[in-house]
């Protein structure tokens, strides 16, 4: 006999959190909440297999929460847990594997080292080990009064994984089976299957953050937890540049050739605009500066489009994953004057990045005469951006 399984046990037909919805469906950070512990389950690297044992009716469902993973096929549930676990270990008796591992589909945050310490343990010897915590809170016995208090001294709460000798974890429920009703009815879990044979079960201890989901509020934890993984995180960059004037007779702004007495000064096409805009974009990524991309001591981007920069900066960021939220530019100069222009210069910057108009603002201000704007020496932009990016590693 070889092989380990885990067995996730997900045919509950009731929502204990309203509507109609299983609530081993219930969408948790846009995944069904099945494919969060079957992918758990898989990134353990502890199994040769992983099935799941579902309700009837629920072929769809299972499928949608699943498509894509590399899975058995499922095995239909029964009238109760302990029933939907036998049928489970039923399934797999003709491949006899080694060890099974029994897990409720309403744990997602199952955890690799965890799950491979259960294991273990069953492949050192033990019939069974589970996971569980011992218990910290005073316990009370009563019916809306106390009538006693109850030592916690050696009580802790069964979690899963349940880990067991498949052999026998199979005998101890086709045992538990034939029990009468009122003596099956306390069997909640399968370690209280497994005690009834008298199989030794070891207690290891477990994680708080492996809470079984029941309530609207354990639902609120989990997304909680499961968040940081999942959404995209916004970043802001920010950009200054200033050319000064020199001869000529037009100046570009945001890639729109503006027609002027002077010209901006520059290696480039000067374009103080986009300059600015490509910086802030490089900023949010925490991806250096403009100059580092493109050295002025290179003669390839002698007089060169502008626009090619902010492409440049554009590609970056989709490589990353990233998004554009918002672009905001403010022009610092006494002339030209930008107003006339300011439309142009929105669509060409939201062409050059590919993103809707409505993302781009271009605002202009002079600086009342003062400094060397005011004294008609060149122009300066100040840019800022929104962007997302995807998550980072835990902990980055
Ligand atoms: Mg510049």
């Amino acid at each position: 006999m070889s092989g380990c399984i885990a067995l996730l046990v997900a045919a509950g037909s009731g929502s204990r959190m309203g509507g109609d919805l299983p609530k081993q469906y219930t969408p948790v950070c846009g995944k069904p909440m099945l494919r969060w512990t079957v992918e758990r389950t898989l990134a353990t690297g502890a199994f040769d297999d992983v099935v799941c044992v579902i309700g009837d009716g629920h072929d769809d469902l299972y499928g949608a929460a699943t498509v894509g993973l590399a899975l058995a096929a499922p095995i239909r549930g029964g009238a109760t847990r302990r029933e939907s676990v036998r049928n489970g270990l039923e399934a797999l008796a003709e491949r006899a594997p080694a060890i099974v591992s029994i897990q409720d589909a309403a744990r997602p945050l199952v955890d690799g080292a965890e799950t491979r310490l259960l294991v273990d343990h069953v492949r050192a010897g033990a019939a069974g080990a589970i996971a569980a915590l011992p218990v910290v809170d005073t316990l009370k016995r009563g019916d809306g009064r106390i009538a006693g208090t109850v030592s916690r001294e050696n009580l802790w709460r069964a979690q899963t994984p349940q880990v067991f000798d498949f052999a026998a974890i199979l005998g101890a429920h086709r045992a538990a089976a034939q029990l009468p009703a009122t003596q099956r009815e306390v069997l909640t879990d399968d370690a209280g299957v497994a005690e009834l044979a008298g199989l030794e079960v070891a207690l290891v201890p477990g994680r708080e953050e492996n809470f079984k989901i029941t309530t609207q509020a354990d639902l609120q934890r989990l997304e909680f937890l499961l968040m940081p993984t999942s959404t995209p995180e916004t970043r802001t960059g920010s950009g200054f540049d200033v050319h000064a004037f020199g001869p000529g007779d037009h100046v570009m702004l945001g890639g729109v050739r503006i027609a002027h007495g002077q010209a901006l000064v520059g290696h480039s096409d000067a374009d103080v605009a986009l300059h600015a805009l490509t910086d802030a974009l490089l900023g949010a990524m925490g991806a250096g500066d403009i100059g580092q991309h493109f050295p002025p001591s290179d003669p390839q981007w002698k007089g060169a489009g502008s626009a090619l920069f902010l492409r440049h900066a554009a590609d970056l960021l989709a490589r990353r994953g990233g998004r554009l939220v918002n672009a905001d530019i403010t022009i610092v100069c006494e002339r030209p004057k930008v107003g006339p222009h300011r439309a142009a210069i929105v669509a060409s910057i939201a062409g050059i990045l590919g993103v809707a108009a409505g993302r781009i603002s271009v605002k202009a201000t002079t600086t009342e005469g003062l400094g060397f704007t005011g004294r008609g020496e060149g122009i300066a932009v100040q840019a800022v951006v929104s962007v997302t990016l995807p998550p980072g590693e835990p902990g980055d």
